[in-house]
């Protein structure tokens, strides 16, 4: 770390976000012993394919979200530091981040943005004080907090309260809102020993739309059975206490009750994504992800290359296989190990998606897919090999034991609390 000129430092590499992208790209550039400067506005490395079951008491919070400096501690070269950058010049290649102790400016040599992707409410932004979503660890504890109260209130309810407490909507049936219809499910039947409702509300014709197919249709079914009413080619058109308002394609409307509502329905980039599109000229898609070039980088700047959830490029999907092979590409340019310039190829390797208790689908090609037990297994098998950190790995599996194999909900016993309030409520009040 140099100190170049008043106030502005210089480091070499900076990549700016502690998730999926960010983290591949450190490591890559920690072979070739790369000093790096590691910016991100959460102090966590957070594994987001595991939020759900922190929601529904399957996982300690603590286990999916190590820290970045921890998960980093044994590379020579990393500095790491909790901020949140504001604002980029491009041509000067100096970033300003926000800290605890004030705004701090960094000149860098080569910027690696991965800064990911919010929650989108297709233009109803009021939704996002009426919802629970699930990006961030506080999201998903706020979740985990209004299941447990409202099974603790309907616990001593009369059946029309009860009725009223226990009733769910999820908005999106994309692996997420399929992931929490069938969990809730079988949290009320296994746990808590209670009757609930859950609307799983879909705009698409299909659950799990980008499967597809027989594998979508296994989704529906398996789901169905397990008492959840899916609503296909139906939208959300309002949200009131206790009510949600959604409308088929048809023009048909109806009201369903809804005393928690968790939104899934799309993503949207923002924040760095739009100051970065703002200074380098880079264009956007609608869902303001930087349509950035063939190899990663940004504009007409080959210094800043942008990867993960924050971008689109060849239609490759917002997952994290994506973010984590675009992170290790650009840092083997960065570290000469390919030439610069060298096109991103995304190396398809499938994908896959929970249901619920040994149920799930996964797709590795079109000919090749399964579902139920093994297709169950293996997603335990690839989420468990991806989460960061031995003992994480191993609590991980004495929890899967006591939820899955028994009944138990090792989350629950997590003694951080936090209120039950939707993230925006919270925001208002404070
Ligand atoms: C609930 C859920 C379930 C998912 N399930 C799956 C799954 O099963 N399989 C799968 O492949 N993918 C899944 N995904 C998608 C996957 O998590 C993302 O594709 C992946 O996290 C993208 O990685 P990223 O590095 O681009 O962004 P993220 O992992 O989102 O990381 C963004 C980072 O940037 C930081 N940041 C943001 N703004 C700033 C700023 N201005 N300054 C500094 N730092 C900033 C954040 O703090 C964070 O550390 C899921 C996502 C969610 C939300």
């Amino acid at each position: 770390m140099r100190n170049v000129d008043a106030g502005i430092e210089a480091a070499d590499v900076v990549i700016v976000g502690s998730g999926f992208g960010g983290l591949a790209a450190a490591k890559q550039l920690n072979k070739s012993g790369v000093d790096y400067v590691l910016i991100s506005s959460t102090p966590e490395h957070l594994f987001q394919p595991l939020l759900y079951q922190v929601a529904t008491g399957v996982l300690p919070a603590a286990d999916i979200a190590p820290p970045i400096a921890q998960v980093l501690r044994r590379h020579q070269g990393a500095d790491v530091r909790l901020g949140k950058v504001v604002e980029i010049d491009a041509d000067a290649a100096v970033l300003t981040y926000e800290t605890e102790q004030g705004a701090r400016k960094i000149r860098y040599g080569s910027l690696i943005a991965a800064t990911g992707a919010n929650q989108s409410y297709f233009g109803r932004d009021d939704f996002a004080e009426k919802t629970y979503s699930l990006k961030t660890i506080d999201d998903a504890q706020r979740l985990r907090a209004q299941i447990e109260r409202v099974f603790a209130e309907a616990a001593g309810a009369d059946q029309q309260t009860r009725e009223r407490l226990l009733s769910f909507v999820v908005v999106g049936a994309g692996p997420t809102g399929v992931e929490v219809a069938g969990q809730l499910k079988e949290l009320a039947k296994r746990y808590y020993h209670q009757e609930i409702s859950v609307a799983l509300v879909e705009g698409a014709g299909a659950v799990l739309p980008p499967f597809g197919g027989s594998l979508s249709e296994y989704a529906r079914e398996s789901l169905t059975r397990n008492g959840v009413e899916v609503l296909l080619d139906t939208f959300v058109t309002d949200i009131d206490d206790g009510k949600v308002t959604v409308k088929t394609k048809d023009g048909v409307e109806r009201g369903i009750a809804a005393e928690t509502v968790v939104w899934s329905a799309g993503v949207a980039a923002g924040g760095f994504a739009g100051l970065l599109a703002e200074a380098t000229g880079c264009e956007t898609d609608r869902a303001g992800r930087l349509l950035i070039n063939q190899d990663c980088t940004v504009g007409g700047h080959a210094d800043i290359y942008a990867i993960g959830d924050m971008t689109s490029l060849n239609g490759y999907p917002g997952q994290s296989p994506t973010a984590m092979q675009e992170g290790r590409h650009v840092a083997d340019i960065i570290r000469r190990k390919k030439q610069p310039g060298t096109p991103f190829v995304y190396w398809d390797k499938g994908s896959m998606a929970v249901i619920s208790r040994f149920s799930a689908v996964t797709k590795v090609s079109d000919k090749l897919k399964f579902t139920g037990v093994i297709a169950w297994t293996a997603w335990l098998a690839v989420h468990l090999f991806y989460l960061v950190g031995f003992r994480n790995r191993f609590i991980a599996v004495a929890s899967w034991l006591v939820a899955f194999i028994g009944t138990g909900r090792p989350g629950f016993a997590e003694t951080e609390k936090v209120a039950a309030a939707p993230a925006a409520e919270q925001r208002q009040a404070a």
